[in-house]
């Protein structure tokens, strides 16, 4: 089969490798038809993480089923399904608390003693190959297949969000507390950012602010009604402050992560974190889903290169405020954002800028990751 493999920094190519295929009685093989490049690629393809060479990426997945292990009871050959980022197993202690992306099973030991959660094509996170290929082994697939409507296949560019960035922007927004009738800043609008601003537009938030320079991402946020906050302009806590009544937002949401930098692209690990604490209120909360990984092989702030950052927490602490942070448990979200889809409800494609087919990879990851103008989100169709 044909999968885009990472052969160092900045370097990906579509290459043969050997069919993905059923290992145990428990997997699923599925057909992908879309497949996403996330943001989270990006730390890998730069060389910012410890992703090995040869590894295959890609974990916003969505295809048909072309063969299940002879212990799989409720997937069936030929269902359109979309898979969770997350490998879980289902009966272990986080994952039958709905912690799914921290389970226990499928996590890779050698990484750290403890070690939790598993995902495909992802640092650290086990040796499971992504699906930015044709074809893609399900572990656990009763448990991580989540089966998709009729409109499946002529809906997918919708759908395959529920892999991972529709699911982690509706986290970041329970992670920071969100209520209908509060406000909320978002930092960041790439996909997560912009998923996280649908989010709050759909639960019913008073003002959605969404901060970052990317013109074209920034009227993609208006374009759903939040309002745009551009960072190169002026001091983005002044700005919150300003349409805040010097009070700050209810809810803050992190939709960047360590490699956050200034206008001029300077990059300072803390600074959205630190940007946050100022633009909350009193009591506030603040969700992060932006990743912060705890090793840098090539940090531009020294500190950053054990995953610390200078951060005001006697300020977080003197104004009361809670963070929660983590990977996203898709499972504890992808049916109901389903049935948002599958209503009208929910749009989350709005964010799409190119369809491509899968040859298309290396160009399309010099594009997103240069974060150049109209590139917001790449789909990638290995059956086109
Ligand atoms: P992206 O890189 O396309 O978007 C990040 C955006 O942040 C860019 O538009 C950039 O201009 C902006 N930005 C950079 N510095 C900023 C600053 N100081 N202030 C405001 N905006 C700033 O990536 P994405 O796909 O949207 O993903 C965002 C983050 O979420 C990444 O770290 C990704 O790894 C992570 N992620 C986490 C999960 C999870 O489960 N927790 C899931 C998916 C993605
Ligand atoms: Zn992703």
């Amino acid at each position: 089969m044909r999968a885009v493999v990472y052969n160092g920094p900045r370097d990906v190519a579509v290459q043969d490798v050997p069919d993905a295929r059923i290992e145990r009685p428990t997997d699923v093989l599925v057909r992908i038809t879309s497949t996403n490049i996330c943001g989270s690629d990006l730390h890998m393809y730069e060389g910012r993480t410890d992703f090995p060479k040869g590894g295959v990426f890609g974990h916003e997945n969505l295809g048909q089923v072309a063969e299940v292990g002879d212990a799989v009871d409720r997937v069936k050959v030929g269902d359109w399904v979309a898979i969770p980022f997350n490998i879980g197993c289902g009966f272990c202690k986080n994952c039958e608390r709905g912690l799914s992306a921290f389970c226990l099973t499928t996590a890779d030991r050698s990484v750290m003693p403890n070690m939790a959660g598993a995902a495909y094509g992802f640092a650290d996170m086990g040796p499971y190959r992504g699906g930015q290929a044709d074809l893609l082994r399900v572990p656990y697939g009763d448990y991580n297949c989540l089966k998709l409507p009729p409109d499946a296949e002529e809906r997918q560019n919708d759908y395959v969000m529920l892999a991972d960035i529709f699911p982690t922007g509706w986290h970041v927004t329970e992670l920071a507390g969100l209520r209908p009738g509060e406000s909320v800043v978002i930092y960041g609008a790439g996909p997560v950012g912009l998923m996280a601003a649908h989010a709050a537009m759909i639960k019913g938030a008073c003002m959605v602010m969404v901060v970052d320079r990317h013109p074209d991402r920034l009227r993609l946020a208006e374009s759903i009604g939040a309002l745009p906050i551009d960072d190169s302009k002026g001091s983005p806590v002044d700005q919150v402050l300003a349409l805040t009544n010097g009070i700050g937002a209810d809810r803050g949401c992190e939709c960047v992560g360590y490699q956050a930098h200034d206008p001029e692209g300077h990059e300072h690990p803390n600074m959205t974190m630190n940007d946050l604490v100022k633009s909350v209120k009193f009591t506030g909360g603040i969700g992060v889903v932006g990743v912060y990984a705890p090793e840098d092989p090539a940090p531009q702030d020294p500190l950053y290169k054990q995953g610390e950052i200078v951060f005001d927490y006697g300020l977080l602490w003197f104004k009361g405020q809670t963070i929660g942070t983590g990977q996203c448990n898709v499972k504890a979200y992808n049916r109901q954002l389903r049935d948002l889809i599958s209503t009208g409800r929910a749009k989350p494609s709005f964010i799409i800028s190119h369809e491509l087919p899968l040859q298309e990879a290396p160009n399309a990851y010099q594009h997103f990751d240069a974060r150049d103008d109209g590139w917001t989100k790449v789909v990638l169709k290995p059956a086109a």
